[in-house]
């Protein structure tokens, strides 16, 4: 096993981001895409978007059944959303952790929510929670076209 075979074979995943409607409004777009942008991650979709009620709903299916559902809805249609598309080995994960625990208070200081949001109801974020919701995610808020595949000049002084 020769070192760049084993690397080449490194599996690169996708994530779907969001900036929620509080962090729109609260001036956070740039602030959190920066965080993703210098840690090294590859950007291939960017935009902002009101998203209507039937995605908001589909996006968030899995937890249909809550109390909280229908005031989450309510919370992500309340404004305009920044919807990205991430891409890098181990991404989901590691985007997971910059962001942090789903209840702010409990989010480590250093990550998104834990420096910027009190909340969970308000915590400012999305992020996929495994590859294939990434995909899933990526294909439901993105057109064909909207995304962007390309070969960031500063690659070979990210990995070797
Ligand atoms: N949420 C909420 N109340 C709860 C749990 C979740 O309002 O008790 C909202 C919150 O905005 C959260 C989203 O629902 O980010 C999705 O919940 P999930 O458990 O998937 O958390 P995440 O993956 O966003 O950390
Ligand atoms: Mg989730």
């Amino acid at each position: 096993f020769l070192p760049h075979l084993v690397a080449s074979l490194e599996q690169v995943d996708e994530t779907y981001i969001m900036v929620k409607p509080d962090g729109v409004q609260r001036g956070l777009v740039g602030e959190i895409i920066s965080r993703f942008e210098k840690k090294g991650f590859k950007l291939t979709g960017l935009k902002l978007f009101q998203c209507p009620q039937d995605l908001a709903e589909e996006h968030y299916k899995d937890l249909k059944g809550k109390s909280f559902f229908p005031k989450l809805i309510d919370y992500i249609i309340s404004g305009p959303v920044v919807c990205m598309a991430w891409e890098g080995v181990g991404v989901v994960a590691a985007a997971r952790k910059l962001i942090g625990s789903t209840n702010p208070l409990q989010a480590e200081p250093g990550t998104i929510r834990g420096d910027l949001a009190v909340q969970t109801g308000r915590n400012v974020v999305h992020g996929s929670d495994s590859p294939e919701n990434g995909k899933r995610e990526i294909a439901l808020w993105f057109k064909e076209g909207e995304l962007c595949q390309w070969t960031p000049t500063q690659e070979p002084w990210l990995r070797e």
